[in-house]
């Protein structure tokens, strides 16, 4: 490209690219006809915001600034080189830019470049701005999936793109959609869970809130789905650990959720996973980027690598002899944007000087770069008005979704009658617990947030205790981890036995700016899944005293408690459920709200069990443990309600069909109960033999519906072969001929479903769709 001066260009008619009226792919054309190959490699680098890189300079030593693999800051990088090479157009991208003021100054830097390029600014938007201050947090993606409902995921999305929009982001980090299959990972409340079609589902519609479309204008953003590949099934439950796995078990369970997020809602972002799969580092792979991804499944956006992982190729992986390399041959492999760090540009300069990279390499990345830039409308005004934020950041409109979210995101595990509790039913009820009063139930991927943004359970028991007739007694007993003493444990059975009801609010932190005491979250993973700390103790010497007890969870990955189902007299998994968590538990515990919620993941009982998923293969518990229950605690799909429900006449309007065939499962589904409700139907398959094994069951369709009290209604599901198929000794996808199960109901547990049989008279080929 000839390195035509775009000022005199523009003193004599307004440079294409310059001109919004034009075709975005001709304006993209005509800038990178004006850009020098240094130039074209800088829109493909990404820096971590100057705010948070000054505060990592004030937090830490030089020493621990730089040794620091995890924090990925380089000796002699700083926040003000960072800014100069903003100015001299070294810098297409920023993460983590928390303010609309900070967002204003990096573009007004950008804007001295020679072509002033705009800034692409992403954020790990994850449920909500979150590291923006004030912004509406809502329940985290375990929490959203829980509600069986992918509007809600869509409105999500949505609604968060105009709070990052309004305060300078453009690009949420998000969805994950990684299937998490092991509930020792730190990361599971960032999921949607354990059901490639569930997660699929809602990553699907999270994309398309972000996104709306194509994208274009100011109140939306783009999304990323992350991380390909496989990096919720690590080896040892900690995160980035690898993934030894069959392709067909990759194909099947861990990659559905990106071919629909690529095809069915247009994702325009990728971010590689930390781990290695089969031998390959991620960041490395051709194979999944682009071979699969963008070749098969036709992605038409740009991949962007995780912190400091091209590095970890060289650094960690030992698959790259050098850092040039590790850059180099990721480039060629398919990565189109480096997440911060000062080594790759240069690196990816003299590769394309040296002929080790194509130029073709850097056009193509740089190009879709451009297009984002372009179609986010960042040409013609890469400004927020500062002063505007606050009309569109926690509005009452977010904030109605996600007080709307939380309710319905809430699962009750166990009741043994006491709930819901009624008006005046007790005069004093004891709180305690570490997580009544505090952050915790916001999740991760939040920081400081002001606390008049937050409603926790103590504040959500205050407000209704006159209305409910009863008397509230706090009691700060400790935290998750650290700090419960004996006498603090004394003290709250003291109180409990003096009160008539304790409602007890333990769990998880994963809060991010609480580093030493936080136990769950990105990088925080466990080898036990019990409640840690001194939880245990404290609900067992509230128990002891009588007053029955009411157990809390707020966590962000499942907790295998079983002393608790057995002991406590109800329990609710709140997840993480975000600003209005402590108005929904509320709600929930006194019945104004009917909990509708059911777990998108497994429960186990105990470590030993992981990994456990509800579809895995027969002969996963051919034998059993000694002493051990070898079903989960809580399964796949349940959770109850304040009322009861049942569904019959379960029938196929076919008793055979052939390879390319359509079915429809009918059920009538009753409210046999006193209350109105919801109930999520689930339909579950299994093919009963196969030239395959396959998982003794998966979940193809399902739906929530209205039931007031004593209804009745009739539900229908419309399914074809496409959802019998699988991947056979071959590697094609299709359908074989035989008897399958169909198998429609409450929850997976075999107990609470009823089955019939159909037939398929041919095998058969098929698209994969
Ligand atoms: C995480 C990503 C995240 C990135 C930027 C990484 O450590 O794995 O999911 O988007 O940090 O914060």
């Amino acid at each position: 490209f000839s390195n035509i001066s775009c000022e005199t260009r523009a003193s004599n008619d307004k440079p294409i690219y310059k001109n919004s009226n034009i075709d975005v792919q001709d304006r993209v054309r005509d800038l990178m006809s004006r850009m020098t190959l240094e130039e074209k490699v800088a829109q493909m680098a990404q820096f971590v915001g100057l705010e948070h890189m000054k505060k990592a300079e004030e937090d830490l030593s030089p020493e621990e600034l730089h040794n620091n693999d995890a924090l990925g800051f380089y000796p002699g990088l700083h926040s003000s080189d960072i800014a100069k090479m903003t100015e001299e157009g070294k810098i297409g991208s920023f993460l983590h830019v928390i303010s609309a003021e900070e967002a204003n100054k990096l573009q007004g830097l950008a804007m001295h470049s020679r072509l002033k390029i705009p800034l692409l600014i992403g954020i790990d938007a994850i449920h909500g701005n979150g590291l923006n201050y004030g912004a509406t947090i809502y329940p985290t993606p375990i929490g959203v999936a829980s509600t069986w409902e992918e509007n809600l995921s869509y409105r999500v999305g949505e609604e968060s793109a105009k709070e990052m929009r309004a305060t300078g982001s453009h690009w949420a980090f998000t969805p994950n959609i990684d299937i998490a299959r092991d509930a020792r990972w730190g990361r599971v409340g960032e999921t949607f869970g354990e059901d490639p079609y569930l997660v699929g589902n809602m990553g699907v519609e999270m994309i398309k809130g972000f996104q709306q479309g194509d994208f274009t204008g100011n109140e939306k953003v783009i999304a990323c789905a992350k991380h390909l590949i496989g990096g919720g099934e690590p080896l040892n439950g900690t995160n980035a650990s690898p993934l030894d796995l069959s392709m067909r078990s990759i194909r099947e369970v861990h990659l559905p959720p990106y071919r629909r997020a690529v095809q069915e809602a247009n994702v325009f972002s990728i971010m590689t996973a930390h781990n290695e799969v089969n031998g390959i580092p991620c960041h490395n792979s051709k194979e999944f980027m682009t071979d699969i991804v963008r070749d098969e499944y036709g992605f038409d956006g740009f991949y962007v690598s995780d912190w400091m992982d091209i590095e970890r190729i060289h650094t960690l992986h030992g698959q790259a002899e050098n850092l040039d390399d590790a850059f180099r041959s990721s480039v060629n492999n398919g990565m189109d944007m480096h997440m911060h760090g000062p080594k790759f540009s240069a690196s990816i300069i003299s590769a394309v000087r040296e002929g080790i990279v194509p130029e073709a390499r850097v056009n193509e990345a740089c190009s879709k770069i451009l297009e984002v830039k372009f179609r986010l409308g960042l040409f013609e005004n890469p400004y927020v008005d500062e002063k505007k934020a606050d009309e569109v950041v926690f509005n009452q409109q977010h904030q109605a979704t996600s007080l709307e979210i939380a309710r319905k995101s809430i699962v009750l595990l166990k009741n043994d009658g006491i709930l819901p509790l009624k008006k005046g039913q007790h005069k004093k009820i004891f709180l305690t617990g570490p997580n009544a009063d505090n952050e915790t139930i916001l999740g991760d991927w939040t920081w400081y947030q002001p606390q008049d943004r937050i409603i926790t359970v103590k504040e959500g028991l205050e407000a209704v205790s006159k209305d409910k007739g009863f008397k509230l007694d706090y009691y700060n007993s400790g935290e998750v981890i650290g700090k419960t003493t004996d006498k603090a444990i004394k003290e709250a059975a003291l109180r409990a036995a003096k009160a008539d009801l304790a409602v007890v609010v333990v769990g998880e932190n994963s809060m991010r700016w609480d580093w030493k005491n936080k136990t769950c979250g990105e990088n925080t993973d466990r080898a036990h899944i019990d409640l840690p700390g001194r939880q245990l103790e404290l609900i067992k010497a509230i128990k002891k005293t009588g007053t029955p007890v009411l157990a809390v969870l707020v966590n962000g990955r499942p907790i295998g408690e079983e002393w608790l189902e057995n002991n406590v007299s109800g329990i609710l998994e709140a997840w993480e459920p975000g600003t209005f968590g402590g108005q929904a538990i509320t709600e929930i515990l006194f019945g104004d709200v009917n909990p509708t919620a059911k777990l998108p993941i497994t429960v186990p009982r105990t470590v030993g069990q992981v990994k456990l998923y509800y579809n895995h293969k027969p002969s996963h518990y051919f034998h059993k443990y000694k002493f051990t229950n070898k079903d989960p605690l809580y399964a796949f799909g349940y959770g109850l309600s304040y009322t009861k429900y049942t569904t019959d006449n379960i029938a196929v309007n076919k008793t055979s069909i052939k390879g390319d065939g359509t079915f429809t499962v009918s059920c009538d589904v009753s409210n046999i109960g006193k209350v109105d409700g919801e109930e999520t139907v689930q339909v579950y398959i299994r093919d009963d033999y196969s030239s395959v094994t396959r998982p003794v069951k998966e979940l193809k369709a399902y739906r929530k519906i209205n039931l007031n009290a004593g209804e009745t209604k009739s539900v229908t599901f419309d399914l074809s072969t496409q959802d019998l198929a699988f991947f056979n000794q071959e590697m094609e996808w299709g359908v074989e001929k035989g008897m399958f199960t169909i198998m429609v109901g409450s929850s997976s547990r075999d107990k609470d479903l009823k089955s019939v049989k159909l037939e398929v008279s041919e095998t058969k080929k098929l698209e994969l769709n």
